[in-house]
């Protein structure tokens, strides 16, 4: 099944619904940067957490979501756009930890004491920042509390991993429900009682269940229309012409130092791990360029 993501809407207009399936978009950032098992679930849930948040944006903003703990996986940066693509990483790919309760440590990995930062570029002037202290370090109850206590929007948010024992992501997806203005306490308690019911979302997937399966079981009884359906996928904007930009900005004397000390410029991008070698000529044919 091709990643994508789902959003509805109660005939009311007071609940928004989303639920989306990211398993091969998690399975491509692993190997993109080679996370080990507690690390590719951390990454995971916050890319699918990211690919959440930005669908709930217009097309050309962008929101980025950045969780920094006291544990071993020190930080996770995620940058969804409003087209369905996403990017990401984690300060160290190489953490893993003993299963706790039978489920991948991610709160261990992050760390319980640290923060959620949510920065949304909506083309206005300036970006909007909110900024949590992270509520379990689990990633989807972070989320939900940042949207609820930063933003004052009531949320539920539901994020999963699933690992084979090779390391493979074989599950990935969740969901996210919003309540708008006026709350209607009674369909909130409703939504609540039907989503602690509910298997976690890893375990849904693996029976075959689609992200409009998802939803059903979260509105099971509520009247409900589907708004949007999206492809969505991991990308990362970086290429030859940035990297070229960001030496260009450097200045021409920066460059000839490098030209003089390393022959080569080599450099990855932290998002996504691609590795760029600009040779001397290269280096050199930027610096004419400069003059
Ligand atoms: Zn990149």
């Amino acid at each position: 099944m091709d990643d994508y993501l789902v959003r509805v809407i109660t005939e009311e207009k007071n609940i928004i619904g989303l639920a989306c399936i990211t398993t091969n978009l998690v399975d491509h950032a692993r190997q993109r940067h080679g996370t080990y098992p507690t690390a590719t679930a951390a990454l995971g849930r916050a890319l699918t957490g990211g690919e959440l948040m930005g669908a709930l944006l217009d097309p050309g903003q962008r929101v980025a979501l950045k969780f920094t703990g006291n544990g071993p996986l020190r930080k996770i940066i995620v940058e969804a756009e409003g087209d369905g693509t996403v990017r990401g990483y984690v300060e160290v790919p190489q953490v893993d930890l003993p299963p706790k309760d039978g489920k991948l440590d991610v709160g261990g990995a992050i760390g319980r004491e640290g923060y959620l930062t949510v920065t949304k570029d909506l083309r206005l002037k300036d970006p909007y920042n909110g900024i949590v202290k992270l509520y379990t370090g689990e990633i989807a109850s972070d989320i939900a509390f940042y949207l609820t206590e930063s933003e004052q929007i009531p949320s539920a948010v539901g994020l999963g991993v699933y690992l084979e024992i090779d390391g493979r992501v074989s599950a990935s997806g969740g969901f996210l429900v919003q309540s708008l203005p006026p709350a209607d306490n009674t369909l909130i308690d409703a939504l609540a009682d039907h989503i602690q019911g509910m298997p976690p979302v890893t375990r849904q997937l693996r029976d075959g269940m689609t992200p409009e399966d998802i939803l059903a079981g979260v509105f099971e009884g509520i009247p409900y229309r589907t708004i949007e359906t999206r492809q969505l996928s991991f990308r990362c904007s970086c290429s030859v012409a940035r990297i070229e930009q960001a030496l260009i900005t450097l200045g021409s004397s920066q460059v000839e130092d490098i030209i003089r000390d390393q022959k080569v410029f080599d450099i990855s991008c932290h998002f996504c791990n691609r590795n760029y070698v600009f040779p001397k000529d290269h280096l050199l044919r930027l610096v004419r360029e400069m003059h």
